[in-house]
């Protein structure tokens, strides 16, 4: 059967000559900086309103009104409270809640309307709370639930409607997003930083966490995509057999992205949406596995890259599939290739644009070459008292295929700093204090048409999970398909509460240098600079006493634990309540992914599987049908069990024991059914873009 795999007409070429007026609408969608300014002079202020958070305050309708102004001027007569409710992963499209309201008054006796939009619209909403997943915070009959403004995002447009970025808290004020947590932990990362630094002898106004969310997707044909019930329903493959190749000759990695099939057009459609938004997606790439590929943007602060790259993420779907794509965010689409992660990078820089992880940088404005190593040992300790949580962070459905096996760093959390670094901080923890000076070398090639190159010092490690890598953190085992706010939360917290016990200590009489030692000293074991895939490694830094986790749900639990609720407290980022509520959250959300998975596999194998092998006579038939007895009693124990806790528990079991040995009789089948009685798309119908006709595929 011959179907069309794009009914996109082509775009003309490009243009001859490349030019920056090609991206003159570039940020004409956000409301900030000049296009903000413009607007709120013809109402008397200027865009430094929008730099003090208390506009909301004593400005609103000032603002309410310059954005109307703006969006009907673009073609927008809409507005939403755009939110992050949690657990939106992999089910949610877009992973945000939005009602669209008119910014329009209809006058019900004349039937005269008009362009409406107050400040009270703009700053706040209503929504009900117990319809997101609030893990027992909100009861149907306690249902409220209150969107706010949040000052730190800019607003921006899509299509004819206002996004104003959101908080979504209950009644009582809790957190029912993934947005609250990580504002707050701004705050305590901001007031300890802050402290820390004074005693350091640097006295900056403000600090910000910087991130630069590097984006994972595989991009497959659509019309395959529409004929397996998994990928659709859950976004990975239950069941596929291994096509002949895979990644083994490393060829995809980095390749040219052919103009014989829609991929590079749907990305620089994906680029160009994101322009206009002000979202800078920098680069674009191949990925590792086959039909996999890459975006990364220009870093910014925290909560606007989060809610950039849900943006993203939303704009990827949906351009996808107007060039006849589907695309997968999933984790881990595909088993045996690759899968996907969100490598989440992370530095803390001055409103001013100091980054306290540049050693350069704040030795300078500190006067004070030891600041840097102080800084880092902080850091380092955090990472050592608080590993689980940052593990925890990264547990999703999807990611638990992933970590552990040799893609994504494992699930024991070290750090790598590289041999420069480390005998550094060594030399420093020892006694010898004094600025660090970040070596670069320089490279021959051994012929004379190339002149050398100077290269960092520095190796790069990419089997660690939160390696240094000059002036950043990179957090390297998030998976694609989060949200990474509560990711940024963690790193806040655990950093803020460090800071506080060194600022405590040092404000109360020691020095900078001995705290920072003794701190580096207790800690030294999370430096760990060699192969993270290795066993032994492996076994040597479980017996070291890192932390590992490896199963998500246990991951999970940590959040309930005494001393990472104390930390949420003390930090004032979670309540104990809120960490139970959370927990349960994603408890549920692990439970009800596998429980879809565990649902589309019987469905598949009846609908399918079965009847193919019956037809052909072949495959393992009585296997097949008494795994799906054996299916559906796994999810009825599920549905039994006690508590959420439980119940993941028990999903985890199912997915990564039962399921695995069932799909085996499932892929067996696949390999012996002759091809044209097989009726699900095979790994090598999805997977192989550049070997698919670009306007047809079978
Ligand atoms: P790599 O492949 O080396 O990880 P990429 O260029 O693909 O590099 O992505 C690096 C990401 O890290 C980009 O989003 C970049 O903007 C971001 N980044 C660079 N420096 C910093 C920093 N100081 N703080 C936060 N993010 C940073
Ligand atoms: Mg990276």
């Amino acid at each position: 059967m011959l179907s069309r795999l794009s009914t996109v007409a082509r775009k003309a070429a490009p243009a001859r000559f490349a030019s920056l007026a090609a991206y003159e609408d570039y940020g004409s969608a956000v409301f900030k900086g000049d296009v903000a300014d413009a607007y709120l002079k013809k109402h008397g202020a200027s865009a430094a309103l929008l730099d003090d958070p208390t506009w909301t305050e004593h400005s609103s309708d000032t603002v309410a009104a310059a954005i109307l102004d703006w969006a009907i001027d673009n073609g927008a007569d809409s507005y939403c409270h755009w939110f992050q409710p949690m657990a939106a992963s992999g089910v949610r499209h877009g992973l945000t809640g939005q009602v669209q309201n008119k910014m329009i008054e209809f006058d019900r006796e004349s039937n005269k309307i008009k362009f409406d939009f107050k400040g009270k619209n703009l700053i706040r909403g209503e929504t009900d709370g117990s319809s997101f997943p609030n893990g027992g915070l909100r009861a149907t009959h306690t249902a409220g639930g209150y969107l706010a403004l949040d000052t730190s995002s800019p607003v921006f447009l899509r299509g004819d409607i206002v996004h104003i970025p959101s908080a979504l808290v209950s009644f009582y004020g809790t957190a029912l997003d993934e947005k609250t947590p990580l504002l707050r932990s701004n705050e305590a990362l901001n007031t300890q930083g802050l402290r820390l630094l004074k005693c350091l002898g640097y006295e900056p106004q403000e600090l910000v966490a910087n991130i630069g969310l590097e984006q994972e997707i595989f991009l497959i044909p659509r019309d395959q995509y529409l004929r397996r019930m998994d990928l659709q329903m859950t976004g990975r493959t239950i069941m596929g057999k291994d096509a002949p190749r895979g990644q083994e000759m490393c060829d995809h990695y980095m390749a040219a992205m052919s103009t014989a099939q829609p991929a590079l057009e749907a990305m620089q459609e994906m680029q160009q949406e994101c322009w206009k938004m002000g979202i800078p997606l920098k680069t674009r790439h191949r990925e590792v596995a086959p039909g996999q590929y890459e975006f990364a943007p220009l870093f910014g602060t925290n909560t606007t890259q989060v809610d950039q790259n849900i943006m993203v993420m939303q704009v990827i779907e949906e351009v996808a599939a107007k060039h006849g794509l589907a695309a997968l965010l999933q984790e881990k689409p595909f088993a045996n290739i690759n899968g996907s992660g969100k490598h989440n990078n992370w530095s803390i820089g001055t409103t001013d644009g100091v980054n306290l992880l540049n050693p350069d940088q704040i030795s300078k404005v500190s006067g004070n070459d030891n600041a840097f190593a102080v800084i880092m040992s902080a850091i380092i300790s955090a990472i050592d008292t608080h590993g689980d949580l940052m593990r925890m962070s990264i547990a999703t459905p999807g990611n638990d295929f992933r970590l552990g096996a040799c893609e994504a760093p494992p699930a024991i959390t070290s750090t790598y700093l590289g041999d420069d670094m480390t005998n550094y901080l060594q030399a420093f923890k020892d006694g010898k204090t004094g600025a660090y000076n970040p070596g670069t070398k320089s490279m021959e090639m051994g012929t004379k048409f190339i002149r050398p190159i100077a290269i960092p010092a520095e190796d790069r490690n990419r089997t660690s999970p939160f390696p240094y890598g000059g002036a950043r953190f990179e957090y390297r085992a998030v998976g694609s398909a989060q949200n990474t706010s509560m990711v940024n939360t963690v790193l806040n917290t655990m950093t803020a509460q460090k800071f506080k016990q060194f600022a405590d200590a040092i404000e109360g009489g020691a020095s900078p240098e001995k705290v920072a030692q003794d701190a580096l000293s207790a800690s030294w074991k999370v430096i760990f600079n060699g192969d993270n895939y290795d066993e032994a490694n492996q076994e040597m830094l479980t017996k070291n006493g890192l932390w590992r986790i490896d199963s998500a749900v246990e991951a999970n639990h940590r959040m309930v634990d005494p001393k990472n609720v104390a930390l949420f407290a003390e930090m004032g980022v979670l309540e104990a309540e809120e960490c139970e509520a959370r927990e349960n959250v994603l408890h549920d959300h692990y439970t009800g992914t596998v429980e879809m998975e565990a649902l589309c596999m019987i469905d598949m194998i009846n609908q399918h599987v079965l009847p193919s092998c019956k037809d052909a006579e072949v495959g393992p038939v009585s296997d097949l049908e008494s795994s799906v007895v054996t299916l559906k009693a796994a999810v009825a124990e599920i549905h039994a069990a006690e508590t959420p806790y439980a119940a993941a528990t028990l999903a985890r079991t199912l997915r990564l024991e039962t399921m695995v040995d069932i799909r085996e009789f499932c892929d067996a089948a696949e390999g012996v059914v002759p091809a044209d009685m097989w009726t699900l798309p095979t790994y090598k119908e999805m997977l192989f873009l550049d070997q698919t006709d670009a306007s047809y595929v079978m």
